[in-house]
């Protein structure tokens, strides 16, 4: 017999529904068709080449979804004792371990949920240090103006002052700034190195020197690590932290605000503030361990040790390319972003500037400004038009220091016939530009939604959706 009766005829008349939920009645044909079909009404790194800058969209293997969804993994509760999760604890061990390796750093702190929060986890280590050797003076963060958003906001939620620097022509960091900002009020500065732009700082181990010297500690911003991992080593050129965006550089789907993590990579001197806990192996016991008995520890960023999903995904990337294909993903990557600004730098309107001539790393700066003052195409336009041939737009406007700015980072995955296929419809849609410009104004006419409204999207978002309207 049925162990739950059915209560309807309890239930008072006025709580009973008078007619049946408003509910789609479909088949499972029909519900399969509608979501392939919404999957498809948008762009993803699945479907055609995804330019979006800084971003590093690559392709994020299916077996890393596999692995994340192990029932095991999927059904452990993160109050367990250690002993009954001895498997998950050496996975989150190894990737430490792993990025240690990557990085040159000495320990690692998977906790961090995206970049913006490795940033601010690391800035809170960067107070606890000072404070501890009786320097809370030092109360200022210097930022290259070519610094993603993230980094000044960062520093004023972790209660520091900023303090922007200009970059020089070349879009490097200018030394002399540099010395300028430094002072006994300085925490410490926050780089991106691969820069924005995607060229190296080639100074910056005079430039970790410097600010060591005035008494801070450097930040290294390490979005851009598919510009140069496996190839050197971060902690070498004279950084005290950095953060990876794992969810970019080794491959978890993102954007949207989905769940990332931003791990941070830290020197022995500042180990000891890290969040607890920290994951521990001892080796005399085989045994994995979470270390919450951390005294100079900052408080806690996210609870338990971070998005393990995530770290899952990273991992079994890394695994997967090894130490070798670690380093060929990063030379691919840079490859690829050179041979098509080389493709771009063909095309009559369109520049590259600062450094110019200046090999990039994994992504370049292309700007319109000619195609503009002649044919009145902007930036925002030309993104806009690619949507039209299947390719996901480039970052636009930003970094801020160069007008126009079309940030285009190809990644690892395109082949030489993807790149030419993006080549060429830059090419041809600079051609509408001085042909039918009023086309470009309109476009793109292929995707599900035409032109939406940008600034009213991003002020007054419609989040929610109702099934049935009165
Ligand atoms: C993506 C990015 C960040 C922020 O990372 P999130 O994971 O999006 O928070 C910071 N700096 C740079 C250069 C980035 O590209």
């Amino acid at each position: 017999m049925c162990p739950f009766p059915d209560v309807t005829d309890k239930l008072p008349a006025e709580m009973k529904r008078k007619e049946p939920a408003g509910l789609p009645e479909l088949s499972e044909a029909e519900i399969v068709r509608h979501y392939v079909r919404l999957s498809q009404m948008n762009h993803g790194v699945d479907l055609g080449p995804y330019l979006l800058g800084s971003c590093t969209m690559k392709y994020n293997p299916k077996i890393n979804e596999t692995i994340a969804r192990f029932p095991k993994f999927v059904n452990i509760h993160p109050k367990q004792p250690d002993a009954t999760v001895q498997g998950s604890l050496e996975l989150l061990y190894r990737l430490q371990e792993a990025l240690k390796a990557i990085s040159g750093f000495d320990a690692t702190s998977l906790h961090p949920a995206a970049g913006a929060h490795g940033e601010f986890t690391a800035l809170k280590v960067f107070k606890a240090y000072h404070k501890k050797n009786g320097q809370g003076q030092r109360t200022e963060i210097i930022i290259p103006d070519s610094a993603h958003g993230t980094n000044p906001a960062s520093s004023i939620l972790a209660g520091f002052s900023t303090l922007e620097i200009i970059s020089g022509e070349d879009g490097l960091i200018d030394i002399e700034a540099l010395k300028g900002a430094l002072s006994d009020k300085t925490a410490g500065i926050m780089i991106t190195n691969p820069n924005t732009i995607g060229v190296f700082e080639k100074d910056i181990v005079e430039i970790c020197k410097l600010v060591h010297e005035a008494g801070g500690l450097v930040y290294l911003d390490g979005a851009n690590l598919n510009g140069i991992m496996g190839v050197v080593l971060p902690s070498e050129m004279g950084f005290d932290v950095m953060h990876a965006n794992l969810h970019k550089t080794f491959a978890s789907p993102h954007g949207g605000g989905g769940p990332g993590s931003g791990a941070i990579m830290v020197t022995k001197e500042l180990e000891p503030f890290l969040p607890a806990p920290v994951v521990k192996y001892d080796e005399a016991k085989d045994y994995y361990y979470q270390e919450y008995d951390l005294p100079d520890a900052i408080d806690a960023v996210h609870s338990y040790y971070g998005n393990f999903g995530v770290c899952l995904r990273a991992l079994a990337y890394i695994y997967r390319l090894g130490g070798d294909g670690i380093r060929e993903a990063c030379e691919n990557a840079v490859l690829n972003a050179n041979y098509l600004m080389h493709r771009f730098l063909e095309l009559d309107g369109i520049e590259v500037p600062r450094a110019e001539g200046v090999p990039r790393k994994h992504e370049f700066i292309a700007s319109p400004v000619p195609l503009k003052e002649e044919t009145g195409i902007s930036a925002m336009e030309i993104a806009k038009a690619m949507l039209d041939y299947q390719i996901h737009c480039p970052t636009v406007y930003f970094p801020l220091i160069v007008p126009e700015a079309l940030m285009v980072e190809p990644t690892e995955i395109e082949s030489k016939i993807s790149l030419d296929y993006v080549a060429d419809v830059m090419a041809e849609i600079v051609r509408i530009a001085r042909e039918d410009p009023e086309k470009l104004h309109k476009a793109p006419f292929r995707t599900a939604i035409s032109k939406v409204d940008d600034v009213t999207a991003n002020r007054s978002p419609v989040l929610s959706w109702k099934m049935m309207e009165d």
